[in-house]
């Protein structure tokens, strides 16, 4: 595939607005402000694709991009712990999200993103065990690599990779930056190894 091609396709609020469940997605998830978006914008070498300026109605949807091969989208999972939103609408949002993820049988692997600064939150665990639980491949992005100097990131690399193999699995670990392009070659060839039939 070629995620150059990736064009908007549709955002859906509900299970129901999705486009129908055949061929293959890779899903993005993680928390808001982690750089989900810019690393979407990155890996389709698309300015705008994924909006980085957010609102709060906007984060609550799923928007799904198709690519030049058919059947085969990238789904912007919404952002989790905006800032602004209530207790409500967190549950509202957990309850969302997990109806994507329990019920989508076309999805092949997710891949998280985390910042590099505050690897490994609550949230993220919530991810990796979901995974593991659910046998869904994953790929942990972590990003905004360049904010650390290259030491630290390795060291930080190191520490996330330790945790991981204590407790779970997980199938790829890159450093990544959206500024520098760090990880885009590696983190493009796993993600096209999923389309993979
Ligand atoms: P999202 O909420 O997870 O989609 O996060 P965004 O992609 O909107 O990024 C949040 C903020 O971090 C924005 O100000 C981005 O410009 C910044 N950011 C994202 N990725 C990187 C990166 O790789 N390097 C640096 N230095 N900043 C980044």
């Amino acid at each position: 595939v070629s995620f150059n091609s990736a064009r908007f396709l549709i955002s859906a609020s509900r299970l129901d607005e999705c486009p129908p469940d055949d061929g293959v997605e890779i899903a993005f998830a993680g928390r808001s402000n982690a750089g989900k978006s810019s690393a979407i914008n990155c890996i389709t070498g698309h300015g705008k694709l994924a909006r980085t300026s957010k609102t709060p109605g906007r984060t609550r949807l799923i928007n799904f991009f198709s690519l030049n091969r058919e059947h085969c989208r990238l789904v912007d999972l919404p952002g989790y712990g905006y800032a602004k939103v209530s207790r409500n609408m967190k549950e509202d949002w957990q309850e969302h999200l997990g109806h994507y993820l329990n019920d989508r049988r076309c999805l092949r692997g997710l891949v998280l993103v985390m910042d590099i600064r505050h690897p490994l939150t609550e949230f993220d665990r919530m991810m990796v065990d979901w995974c593991e639980h659910n046998q869904v491949p994953l790929t942990i992005l972590v990003t905004k690599a360049d904010k650390l100097k290259f030491g630290q990131a390795k060291t930080t690399m190191l520490t996330i990779a330790k945790e991981l193999k204590q407790q779970q699995f997980v199938e790829n670990l890159v450093m990544f930056s959206a500024t520098t392009k760090r990880g885009l070659d590696e983190t493009r060839d796993i993600l096209s190894q999923w389309f993979e039939p």
